[in-house]
């Protein structure tokens, strides 16, 4: 162990778990692992890590433990019996779960005497130890700061702040935002695929378009921060009418509509709420719910 490089432990060895613990190890991280399933840890112990017998040896190993198992009751099936040895330590929970789940985590390893982060991984095992790719982090910032440089190694890490379950609600947003768009992109690769389009000729066009489209955003979370949806560049009935386009375009070819229908209805919604000259933004009404999301 090195100042620079010190040493890491890895709990749990699925498909992201081996990942994080092989990217530890290209950066010169000792890194001591462990599986339930033993057979897991065979690979890295064959590129230098060490594998323990139990996790109680393996949280005893390191000064900073990352946890990636299935989720929180995996979590706690795991930690529960080694909880006294995490004292004095960091835990660093990239287990998916929910912001309740990991305050409730929080509050846990606080309780056995262990610092706490939770984290959120948004890419899959092939893109851990890139820089282009975001960890989001939440909990104490003292803590995420010590340990940066070790996190750093497994993909940029994004410090969200103190509430440690800021990491897991960010990552819910994401994550809805990822299958909108891709099943967004999909259905708008079966509409031009049925008049023998590739994907991969159609694919250029939409990455283009959503370099406009995260324009879009930008121009309208300020909207959304004031409250105010001025609707002048596109108003929601103008989109009402132009997404009849893209039912009648899909519909006539026999794609799935559920998706444009869903759009539609929310759009129509918003219109039935007053917003028909605003301007998309003003979506957000309808979504927040009749509580206003608060
Ligand atoms: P995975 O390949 O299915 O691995 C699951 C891991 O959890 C294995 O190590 C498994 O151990 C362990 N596990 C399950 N139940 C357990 C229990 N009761 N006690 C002890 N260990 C248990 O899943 P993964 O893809 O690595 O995902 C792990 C976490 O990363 C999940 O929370 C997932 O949401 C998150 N994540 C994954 C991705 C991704 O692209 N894969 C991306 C972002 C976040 P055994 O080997 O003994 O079964």
């Amino acid at each position: 162990m090195t100042a620079d490089r010190p040493a890491v432990t890895v709990l749990g060895l699925g498909s992201m778990g081996s990942a994080l613990a092989g990217a530890l190890l290209d950066r010169g991280h000792p890194t001591t692992v462990w599986n339930r399933s033993a057979h897991r840890a065979e690979a890295l112990a064959g590129r230098g890590a060490e594998a323990a017998a139990t996790a109680r040896e393996a949280v005893a190993a390191s000064p900073l433990v990352v946890a990636c198992v299935l989720d929180h009751d995996a979590l706690h099936a795991v930690l529960d019996p080694v909880a006294g040895t995490l004292a004095g330590r960091t835990l660093v929970n990239l287990t998916s779960g929910s912001p309740e789940q990991a305050r409730a985590t929080a509050e846990w390893a606080r309780s056995h005497g262990a610092d706490y982060l939770d984290g959120a991984i948004m890419t899959t095992p092939p893109g851990v130890g890139s820089p282009e790719m975001m960890f989001l982090y939440s909990g104490p910032e003292a803590v995420f700061e010590a340990h940066r440089p070790a996190l750093a190694t497994l993909g940029d890490p994004l410090y969200l702040g103190a509430d440690p379950g800021m990491a897991s609600l960010h990552d819910a947003a994401l994550l809805g935002l990822m299958w909108a768009t891709l099943t967004g992109w999909l259905h708008g690769t079966a509409l031009v695929g049925a008049e023998k389009t590739e994907a991969t000729a159609f694919t250029p066009v939409a990455v283009r378009w959503l370099t406009a489209v995260a324009g879009f955003m930008t121009t309208y979370a300020s909207q959304v921060d004031a409250g105010r949806y001025p609707g002048d560049d596109a108003t929601v009935d103008v989109q009402i009418a132009a997404i009849d386009h893209l039912l009648h375009a899909a519909g006539a070819r026999g794609l799935d509509n559920a998706l444009p229908e869903l759009l539609k209805a929310t759009m129509e919604r918003a219109k039935a709420a007053g917003h028909g000259q605003d301007s998309y933004a003003s979506v957000i009404e309808v979504l927040r719910g009749p509580s206003g999301g608060r």
